[in-house]
């Protein structure tokens, strides 16, 4: 049976989860959070002390990390060694860790393997980083999906405001500016718009706007 494949990629803070979400919601399809699972992994490297810069260290480590997936109410859990750790990689720690880690071409292969037997088994709608030119080049459908760090900063602000928690609208550009040089510039499988992508700049777009688009996009070529 055929499985349909929509890969999702884009920087940090570009509304990937949210959009992913609600296009996997529209169209029944399997929502996965690639993130999720490179801060699982960098979840593992903090919680044994292992530094980001300790190349031997992570590609020791990547032997003892299992890292899956499973589904609660439609929503991913994430198991880090058979546990659950959804409420604990949402930190500022492990994102920044997961960004450091992720350079690795043995975490990524780890974490591509588990992502491409998914997309075998399901109807999925996947975002990432590189998903549409490395973890699934046959994609039916690939977004590159942007939108400026001015923009993406101030949504990241008020989504820590609504939270009750300060920030500061300069330092959370540069640290999306930062990442996204770090995910651009790395060597193996950097982030980067596919030959078949679809741009989609969200700068002046709402949610729903997207949305559609994507769905749009979608339905031309089922
Ligand atoms: O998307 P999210 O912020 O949860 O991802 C955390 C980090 O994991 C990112 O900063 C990025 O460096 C890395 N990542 C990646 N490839 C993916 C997904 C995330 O390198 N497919």
């Amino acid at each position: 049976m055929k499985h349909y494949s929509i890969a999702i990629d884009g920087p940090a803070g570009a509304g990937k989860s949210t959009i992913a979400r609600k296009v996997a919601k529209h169209l029944n399809f399997i929502y996965v959070d690639t993130g999720a699972m490179y801060r699982a992994m960098a979840l593992y490297f903090i919680h044994n002390n292992i530094e980001a810069k300790d190349k031997d260290g992570i590609e020791k480590a990547c032997n003892n990390v299992d890292v899956s997936i499973e589904y609660k109410d439609n929503e991913q859990q994430i198991l880090l060694n058979g546990e659950n750790v959804n409420n604990l990689i949402r930190t500022e720690a492990v994102g920044n860790m997961a960004s450091a880690s992720s350079v690795y071409p043995v975490v990524r292969l780890k974490l591509a393997e588990l992502q491409r037997s998914l997309a075998k088994k399901e109807n999925v709608v996947m975002d990432g980083r590189e998903i549409g030119t490395f973890v699934l080049p046959d994609a039916d459908l690939k977004i590159f999906l942007t939108a400026s760090s001015k923009e993406r900063a101030k949504r990241r602000f008020l989504e820590l405001k609504e939270r009750g928690i300060s920030a500061d609208i300069d330092e959370i550009e540069k640290d999306i500016t930062e990442r996204d040089y770090r995910d651009m510039n790395r060597e193996f499988a950097p982030l980067k718009q596919a030959d078949d992508g679809i741009l989609v700049d969200s700068s002046h777009m709402t949610i729903d706007e997207v949305v559609e688009t994507i769905i749009k996009h979608f339905e031309s070529i089922r």
